[in-house]
């Protein structure tokens, strides 16, 4: 990183963080909005039109973060802007249920079909908090299996070995949470079905749930091998542990009815969050009914939320998945697909080592030759180049993840213009990944 060079020109932002960092920690709400793994300084946004965002200095960006999925739209689309004005014009919250949250949760179970009943919260994190304690009530069971590198939020039982910042950071197990909130936390190497069936001999009868990422995106993308979330299913059946498939990224986005709809692995519970509010946040957990039966106020398992279904947040989530249609998925593939072969295309003119990874239209690149499976291979990857990347695209107006270890996102929204302001700047980042050192 020492050796990368970072254009400072972004002084209205420098002087953003600067005031940001005195009244928050690290200058950011979220670990991975800083630039901690790549340097530099974070762009501060101030607004979003379709693939575009713009900065505080004024410099325009075509986007590939998306907000880090929900965007799937692109920024400020007019028809979920206009259901947005229109909710909040008849007042922003109520405590008492609505018809906004019964239409999103039919808009729910309507697409996916594991989905009998559903639940609405307000982020993913507790969204698979609520779900693990749902597991663990209706199963009378405490341990949980999850895999190194799969991030469910920052759940306390969750943090072992979690991705996305957590791996950003290369931070060990979190200081905060207790030898006994972990304690009954399982982490296992992701794609391996042996360590599942070891976990389970170990433990048989003491397992609530597996809990796994669809196809994980918060340690880049690292899909499962095929048979792996079938076993996982078959696993749990078998000694009467709930699967639980984590979709608050892969729901809605890899199809209409998100991972489920490509891989068709009937989960027990399953947890969305990112494009389902629309860029609000509303997220949701839901499954079997004779487990979501369980919840309060119909069974005893406690959870609730002061702004659960929020009016405006249901507008937003309902408007977005009413224009998330066939065609729409068919544009986000394609524009997907677009991207990949220019990006795949500029690393091999320039030698670099490098592994292109897909999950339907999630895609993210690894800088090593090798397939990448799990937590540890995604680690060995060469993160510096990443780096040069990054910075290369940053300076020519492409916003990429500050991270080595997130998925890129793409929209309906991205359209030729953006295309090819991407491909113009890919030969000089690929140049810059090339020629970078440790
Ligand atoms: C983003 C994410 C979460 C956490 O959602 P928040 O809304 O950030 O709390 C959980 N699981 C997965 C797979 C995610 O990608």
């Amino acid at each position: 990183m020492a050796c990368v060079s970072f254009p400072y020109d972004a002084p209205v932002s420098q002087t953003l963080f600067d005031r940001a960092s005195l009244v928050t920690p690290g200058g950011v709400n979220s670990p991975v909005r800083a630039f901690r793994a790549v340097g530099g300084t974070p762009r501060f946004m101030v607004s979003g039109t379709g693939p575009y965002l713009t900065d505080a200095d004024g410099r325009e960006y075509v986007d590939l973060v998306c907000s880090w999925g929900p965007m799937i739209l692109g920024h400020a689309h007019p028809e979920v802007i206009a259901a947005v004005q229109e909710a909040v014009g008849r007042g922003t919250s109520f405590g008492t249920p609505g018809e906004g949250e019964v239409a999103l949760a039919e808009e729910i179970v309507a697409r996916i079909e594991p989905v009998e009943q559903v639940r609405l919260v307000s982020s993913g994190t507790e969204a698979t908090m609520s779900a693990i304690r749902l597991a663990r009530g209706f199963t009378g069971r405490a341990k949980v299996v999850k895999f190194a590198g799969c991030y469910h939020g920052h759940v306390d039982a969750l943090l072992a070995a979690a991705g996305s910042g957590v791996a950003t950071f290369g931070l060990p197990d979190t200081p905060g949470v207790t030898g006994a909130q972990a304690g009954d936390t399982i982490v296992l190497p992701y794609n391996d079905l042996d360590a599942v069936r070891q976990a389970f001999a170990a433990h048989p009868g003491e397992i609530a749930c597996v809990i796994t990422e669809a196809s994980p995106g918060n340690m880049g993308v690292v899909p499962p091998l095929g048979g792996f979330n079938q076993g996982l299913k078959d696993l749990c059946a078998a000694d009467g542990a709930l699967y639980i498939s984590d979709e608050v990224m892969t729901g809605f986005r890899t199809s209409k009815a998100g991972w489920y709809g490509v891989d068709g692995v009937k989960p027990d519970l399953m947890t969305f969050g990112k494009v389902m509010g629309g860029g609000f946040p509303a997220a949701a957990f839901g499954g079997r009914a004779d487990v979501m039966g369980h919840l309060a106020p119909a069974g005893p398992v406690y959870q609730a939320g002061t702004l659960s279904g929020n009016p405006i947040a249901t507008a937003a989530g309902l408007a977005q998945l009413r224009l998330l249609d066939d065609a729409a998925y068919a544009k986000v593939d394609a524009v997907s697909k677009q991207i990949q072969s220019l990006v795949t295309a500029a690393l091999t003119k320039e030698g670099v080592a490098h592994r292109l990874q897909t999950a339907s239209n999630m895609f993210s690149v690894f800088f090593t030759e090798n397939e990448v499976r799990n937590f540890d291979e995604a680690k060995a990857q060469e993160s510096f180049r990443f780096t040069a990347f990054f910075h290369s695209l940053l300076s020519d107006g492409v916003y990429l993840p500050p991270s080595a270890f997130e998925s890129w996102f793409v929209s309906t929204a991205h359209d030729e213009r953006a295309i090819q302001h991407i491909a113009d700047a890919l030969p000089a980042a690929a140049r810059a990944a090339a020629e970078a050192t440790a």
